[in-house]
């Protein structure tokens, strides 16, 4: 049995004073202890085990590298982690899985669990999402739309809202999927890899052209030149900060394309046993392959040093809290960007590219989260698993605006006991009105505004939600920065100002040497899948840098400097 399928249940911190915990917290110590003892230089460690950092290690260990992932909290995944309570198994965050299709190449949780030796079993979602939208003169009872599974479902359905529109939503959704198809049919590696770039433009010119025309745009041109409606603006506007967390102005062509097609291509699809089980079976395929993933381990410093003629920092190892340095080749971040350079790496050795990011990008917020555990009574046949409730257009990037509410036992309803449902209803917040609170003032905050998002949730699908509340258990941007250990708890990086599409995001590669970046504070952003993507790009990069994957120095040097260029016009 591997360390992964006989790990000791996740472990909440509001449970650690419990003596299973502190069996736990002794058994995590104590492997620790026995991996760092196996090695005295890695090939490549990994800072995090979010989806973006275990990706990485899958396709690294894949291709024979020794690769160690340090996670700072008792269970992998991060925000894609998992906690147990009241017989409940609860997603910490992400619950709507794009990336398990069966076909095409953006398939990266299927490709990434296959690359070593792993696959799970999943629930098709009939529809991605349920949208519960304000009301209008020409809908009075708010505008609802179902994302069903099936495009031209999807497409007759708001076509049959917005019939004046019909053509302009064709022609919109077509250019996602000339985005979509193009990226489709790419073996998604790093851009920063040109023998790769060149590989792929000389297989695929027509498709590579497409997505150069497309990288620099933003998802709301794209539809302002297709369609005039303003209503079915801000229905985009929605579309895409349901998960940019910005509206369609601010968010790349490229990221839309993927998002508005995958759900349709490979579709959603719920892992039986819940989100929480997808880095698990990871964590335990990366370890089958000789990596190593231990828990509890967490990272203080990235060490560096400036031995070479040029001066230049290199990261060498990392230091943990307990004091340990542990060497290794290349230094992989899976944590965000400010966590990185604003508290891992030494501030002299912060390059002058990393400041520009921090102007060019500020943080998005964090969330309010609540789960919520009901008597199933409460649930209609007819509910659909993710649900976004708004009920005023001008309110959509506003703290506390736009609900969402994920119901995954309708998929799976295993993750609670007989007759209850898990009701998990979050919605955005800054950490700066949850500092600096007295522990009473803190909980009564928190109490104020669950209720307020049941009263939300009983107005817009779900009447008689109060009554049928079993337990419910509130998580605010102050938890996603404790356990998550995220900056202010933040979702990860917005443009400051409208950007240039996808150009301004830094992909893998740092100015510190042998110093990486991955997950959401890297190209392509957000979500589940896009980390996974990073994660594919990251691996391929730094296997090519340890001379695992072919690589050309003299056309590299060519490629970050052309890269340097495009940013600086950004
Ligand atoms: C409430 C919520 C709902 C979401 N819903 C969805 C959804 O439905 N679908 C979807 O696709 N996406 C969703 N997302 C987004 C998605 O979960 C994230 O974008 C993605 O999981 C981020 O992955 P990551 O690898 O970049 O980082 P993270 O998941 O943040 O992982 C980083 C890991 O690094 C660890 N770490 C950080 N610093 C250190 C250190 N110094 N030492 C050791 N370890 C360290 C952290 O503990 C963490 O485990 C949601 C996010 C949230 C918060």
């Amino acid at each position: 049995m591997s360390a992964w399928s006989a790990r000791p249940r996740a472990v909440h911190a509001a449970a650690a004073a419990s003596s299973s915990s502190a069996s736990s917290a002794r058994t995590l110590r104590e492997r620790k202890e026995a991996v760092l003892r196996e090695k005295k230089e890695w090939d490549a460690i990994i800072v995090g085990s979010g989806m973006g950092g275990l990706t990485t290690a899958a396709k690294m260990v894949a291709k024979g590298a020794e690769v160690l992932v340090l996670e700072k909290y008792v269970v992998p995944g991060g925000s894609a982690a998992y906690y147990e309570r009241e017989g409940c198994t609860f997603d910490v965050g992400s619950s709507m899985m794009f990336g398990f299709g069966e076909e095409g190449t953006t398939n990266l949780l299927t490709r990434a669990l296959d690359s070593v030796g792993k696959s799970m079993e999943t629930i098709p979602d009939p529809a991605q999402i349920h949208y519960h939208l304000p009301a209008s003169q020409a809908h009075e009872d708010g505008l609802k739309v179902v994302v069903h599974r099936n495009y031209r479902e999807f497409v007759e359905e708001l076509a049959a809202k917005f019939p004046h529109e019909r053509e302009g939503i064709e022609a919109f959704y077509g250019d996602c999927w000339t985005v979509f198809n193009a990226l489709n049919s790419l073996d998604l590696k790093s851009l920063e890899e040109p023998l790769y770039l060149l590989g792929e433009f000389f297989r695929n010119p027509v498709g590579c052209l497409q997505l150069a025309w497309f990288l620099p745009q933003n998802a709301g041109d794209i539809a302002r030149k297709h369609i005039k409606d303003e209503e079915l603006l801000s229905f985009i506007d929605m579309e895409c900060y349901c998960w940019s967390t910005v509206k369609a102005q601010m968010t790349p062509m490229i990221n839309a394309g993927m998002v508005f097609c995958d759900r349709h291509y490979g579709g959603i699809n719920y892992p039986k046993g819940g989100v929480g089980r997808i880095p698990l079976v990871m964590a335990e395929g990366i370890e089958e392959n000789g990596g190593r993933v231990v828990c509890a381990a967490n990272v203080s410093k990235i060490l560096t040093e400036r031995t070479g003629e040029d001066g230049r920092p290199r990261a060498v190892g990392v230091t943990l809290a307990d004091g340990e340095e542990i060497r290794a080749k290349a230094v992989i971040s899976n944590a965000t960007r400010w966590d990185t350079f604003k508290r891992l790496v030494r501030e002299e050795d912060v390059p002058r590219s990393e400041v520009e990011f921090f102007e060019r990008y500020k943080k998005s917020p964090s969330f309010v989260t609540a789960h919520i555990v009901v008597d199933s009574s409460v649930i209609q046949d007819s509910c659909y698993c993710h649900n976004i409730v708004l009920e005023d257009w001008d309110k959509i990037e506003d703290c506390c605006g736009t609900l969402f509410v994920s119901i995954p036992t309708i998929l799976d309803p295993s993750l609670a006991p007989d007759g209850q449902h898990i009701v998990h209803a979050f919605t955005p917040d800054y950490i700066d009105g949850w500092s600096g609170l007295g522990a009473d003032e803190y909980k009564r905050k928190k109490e104020e505004v669950v209720a307020e998002m049941i009263r939300r949730l009983e107005k817009a699908f779900l009447p008689g939600l109060a009554d049928a509340v079993i337990f419910k258990e509130v998580g605010t941007p102050r938890t996603h920065m404790k356990f998550l250990n995220r900056n202010d708890g933040t979702y990860g990086p917005i443009p400051s100002k409208r950007p240039l599409g996808l150009l301004g995001m830094p992909f893998n590669r740092t100015d510190v040497d042998s110093l990486y970046c991955v997950g959401d504070s890297t190209f392509p952003g957000q979500g589940v899948n896009a980390v996974a993507f990073s994660g594919f790009a990251c691996a391929h990069r730094a296997l090519a840098d340890l001379g695992l994957e072919p690589r050309n120095e003299v056309l590299d040097k060519g490629m970050q400097s052309l890269f340097g260029f495009f940013r600086s016009l950004v």
